[in-house]
């Protein structure tokens, strides 16, 4: 089968290894340049070690990385770690076609989609192919492309969340405040991150009090990550977003797929986006190798084994079932962010 992977994330570089282990030698078509990567505090959750498992890189990452929880065979829930250090594991050896984007999709005269148009440095091609996997992130452009159809819904509470370079004792912490907010923090062996829901101020507002005001509060809250959170030294390192959820009711159309981040987008609770999205990159690398001169197939047989393993991460999703009715109330003022005037 000829594939285009449009986006070299985390999913379409694990695609792409998993594809070349069975045979297949995918384009991966990235339109960032090489190493380019947002920087981010990084759970990576028990979803995905299969998938890691089968490159034989889960003991590399889960040794360079610090465990959270315990699955029932002993193994951890989840593993905290630098994202560039999954990203260079995974990416090894997997020829990325960096600074090109795929601009369009071509149709034949039936309407099934038979290439992708890449534009880069060098101007525009059309490659051919019997299928395209859309791993281009939340904001897909792929996904708009094929006509998919994305239910993007603004969560009820804005988020913000810091990032430093001082690790915490433990690996992870998260409680849930007075009004069913809630407050987070990992920390891999070079750094912590934490994150809090909180309503929705605006970024300036969120800002305002300063950073040793917020380092204080979010200490007082949270004390397990008041060493992460004391080494901040100004306001750029907070990031104040609003974020949203995103579900596809199908994930594919004939010639195209979405998987990963462009498929589904879950709330900040879950910690799964990376973890189920390796294992969306595993099922598909499985329905293409019992299907390899059919697209349509494999696509029918991935999203029949995907639904029952994603779709309940969306119904059960606490940041979902928040916008079906049970906003946040006001909260104690002690746990307000930013503080009342
Ligand atoms: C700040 C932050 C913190 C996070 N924390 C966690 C966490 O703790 N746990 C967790 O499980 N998940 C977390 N996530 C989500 C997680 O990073 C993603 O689920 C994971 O990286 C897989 O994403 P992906 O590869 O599907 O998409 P992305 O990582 O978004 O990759 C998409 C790629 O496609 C490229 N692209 C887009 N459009 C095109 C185009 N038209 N042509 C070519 N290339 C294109 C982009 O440049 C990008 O490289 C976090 C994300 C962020 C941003």
């Amino acid at each position: 089968m000829r594939v285009v992977i449009a986006g070299g994330g985390l999913v379409g570089l694990a695609l792409a290894a998993l594809l070349r282990r069975r045979g297949v030698e995918p384009h991966v078509v990235e339109r960032m340049p090489a190493g380019g990567y947002v920087k981010r505090g990084f759970m990576l959750g028990h979803q995905g070690y299969d998938a890691l498992q089968d490159l034989g890189l889960l003991e590399q990452i889960v040794a360079a990385g610090r465990p959270i929880g315990a699955m029932p065979d002993g193994c951890s829930a989840a593993t905290a770690i630098e994202v560039e250090r999954v990203l260079a594991a995974v990416g090894e050896g997997v020829p990325v076609l960096h600074e090109h984007t795929v601009v369009a999709l071509e149709r034949d005269s039936a309407g099934r989609v038979v290439g992708a148009a890449v534009e880069g440095p060098e101007g525009a091609r059309v490659i051919a192919c019997d299928l395209v996997v859309a791993c281009d992130g939340f904001r897909s452009g792929v996904r708009e492309m094929a006509g998919l159809e994305a239910e993007i819904e603004p969560m009820e509470e804005g988020k913000i969340e810091w990032m430093s370079p001082v690790p915490t004792p433990d690996s992870f912490d998260m409680a849930y405040l007075s009004n069913g907010a809630h407050i987070g923090m990992l920390s891999w062996p070079e750094g912590s991150f934490g994150w809090r829901t909180m309503h929705r101020s605006g970024r300036d507002a969120a800002l305002a009090p300063g950073i040793d005001a917020f380092a204080e509060a979010w200490s007082r809250l949270l004390p397990s990550s008041a060493a992460g959170v004391r080494a901040l030294t100004t306001t750029d390192e907070l990031l104040y977003t609003e974020p949203e959820l995103l579900s596809c009711p199908s994930w594919w159309v004939p010639g195209v797929v979405v998987i990963g981040d462009a498929a589904h987008f879950f709330g900040p609770e879950t910690g799964a986006s990376a973890g189920i999205g390796l294992a969306d990159a595993f099922a598909l690398t499985e329905a293409i190798a019992a299907h390899r001169t059919d697209a349509d197939a494999a696509c029918a047989t991935y999203e029949a084994s995907r639904a029952p393993a994603v779709r309940p991460y969306e119904s059960g999703d606490p940041s979902r079932a928040r916008l079906r009715g049970t906003p946040l109330a006001p909260g104690r003022s002690e746990e307000r962010w930013p503080p009342a005037a």
